[in-house]
């Protein structure tokens, strides 16, 4: 068993960012600068955008946060997504999700600027990753993708299960992995709620992708000897043990399923680490485009 180390994985790519930014700075050019759109203080989100923007400083990109009480207006919001739009010194932003229930989700994902969209949640984003049209790929999947080549991890051929089937995860990754890329060429199947027979169908599988928020969800007797396991799935779990409460768990049951695989990323330090870095390497490339 080898682990996927994605912290380690995301630190390389980190260091080749900051790398990137030392030398436009000495030439004297524009440094990348990531806004962040934050409603509310759900603990989650807070936690993620404020990795988001440590990730930016120890880069050595511009970053801004942008923060909301809970119940700010949908317009409001709107008029700041417009205004991050045009304003010339912003490379690219994220609004997180979730957002409040009285909010749109759609309706801001849509009025941001494909070019500055560097999530990948646009419609034309997805269209075009779709069709293999250059745009900006969605965070985690491009991060998953981006874990598994620098790890030489074998795809082609593959028979792959994807468990969950969100837009921002599940749905995208199942794309990019059926793709003639590499990593690609997979023969995927995107399981969901609904799915039957669910524990065969993953021990059929040599890569199995869970990402349905369910701690533990995945063990060993539905697991492939030999498989590659990525697990997406973060869920905060009581633990008082913990100064803070609380420990993140993955869907997979790591103890029992890990002596099995031939691959197998953790929570945490796997797949979270990486979709920072792919959300970093989205904001260099937006600002490399706006430079074209
Ligand atoms: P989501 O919107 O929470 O949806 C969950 C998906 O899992 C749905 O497609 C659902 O099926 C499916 N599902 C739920 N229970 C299932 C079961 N028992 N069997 C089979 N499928 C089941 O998905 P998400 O936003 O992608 O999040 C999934 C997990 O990944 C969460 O723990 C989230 O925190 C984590 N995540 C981590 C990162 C990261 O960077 N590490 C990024 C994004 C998400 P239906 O469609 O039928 O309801």
């Amino acid at each position: 068993m080898k682990l996927l180390d994605g912290k380690a994985t995301a630190a390389q790519i980190q260091a080749e960012l900051a790398a990137a930014v030392q030398a436009r700075k000495q030439e004297g050019k524009k440094i990348p600068h990531l806004a962040a759109i934050l409603v509310g203080n759900d603990g989650g989100s807070v936690s993620y955008v404020t990795s988001k923007v440590k990730a930016c400083e120890a880069i050595g990109f511009e970053s801004t946060l942008i923060r909301y009480d809970e119940t700010v207006p949908e317009d409001i919001l709107l008029e700041k997504v417009q205004s991050l739009n045009v304003d010339r010194s912003i490379d690219g932003f994220i609004v997180q999700l979730p957002l409040p229930k009285h909010i749109d989700e759609l309706k801001i994902t849509q009025a941001i600027d494909p070019k500055k969209d560097v999530d990948g949640f646009h419609p034309r984003n997805l269209g075009n990753m779709i069709l293999n049209l250059p745009g900006f790929l969605p965070a985690t999947p491009a991060g998953i993708m981006e874990l598994m080549r620098r790890n030489n991890i074998e795809t082609e051929g593959k028979n792959c299960v994807i468990l969950g089937r969100s837009n921002i995860v599940g749905t995208p990754l199942s794309i990019m992995l059926a793709r003639n890329t590499n990593p690609g060429n997979c023969t995927v199947t995107l399981a969901h709620s609904k799915t039957k027979n669910i524990k065969a169908l993953c021990r059929e599988a040599d890569i199995l992708i869970a990402a349905i928020g369910r701690p533990n969800f995945v063990t060993a007797d539905m697991v492939k000897e030999g498989a590659v396991i990525i697990d997406v799935g973060t869920t905060r779990v009581d633990d008082a043990t913990r100064e803070r409460g609380w420990r993140l768990v993955g869907d997979v049951k790591f103890d029992e399923v890990a002596p099995k695989t031939s691959f197998i990323s953790p929570v945490p330090g796997g797949v979270g680490p990486m979709t920072i870095a792919s959300l970093m390497m989205n904001t260099l490339k937006a600002m490399e485009l706006k430079a074209k």
